[in-house]
């Protein structure tokens, strides 16, 4: 299957070119971090890199050494910065169609500020 190509009108796109605002939470030179819109827990942050990659399939596959290294110590780096590092906490990202990947420029979740469920919940009907 092949990867799908990046759409530059994504709304995380349009975020880190300032066309729409956002909750900035963290910024580096290759990542943003900010609310997600729709918080699922007390602290819902969104982590992305600022190059144009649509998923984890093509991030891990074209990003440089460098933009895999600032994503993922970002991800730690705010974890710490917003409290949640001692207590725990949970990052995800969906990746594609079976991922249920809704916009399409990896981004990381954290979710974190409260006891969380287990890992996955029950498949859709019909699986
Ligand atoms: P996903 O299903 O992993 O692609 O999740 C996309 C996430 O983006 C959801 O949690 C949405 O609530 C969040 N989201 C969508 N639009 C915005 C926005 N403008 N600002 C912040 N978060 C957003």
């Amino acid at each position: 299957m092949s990867m799908p190509e990046y759409d530059p009108n994504n709304v995380f796109a349009k975020i880190l070119r300032g066309e729409i605002p956002c909750k900035k939470v963290y910024e580096n030179d290759h990542v943003l971090a900010f609310d997600d819109i729709n918080p699922q827990t007390p602290v819902h942050v969104l982590v992305i890199p600022k190059g144009a990659y649509v998923s984890m399939d093509d991030f891990s596959a074209r990003a440089s050494e460098v933009e895999i290294a600032a994503l993922i110590r970002a991800i730690g780096e705010i974890a710490r910065q917003l409290g949640i590092a001692a207590d725990g906490y949970r990052t995800l990202s969906n990746c594609g169609t079976h991922g249920r990947q809704e916009v399409g420029h990896l981004h990381f979740h954290i979710f974190g500020g409260r006891q969380l469920g287990r890992m996955i919940g029950p498949a859709p009907d019909p699986a």
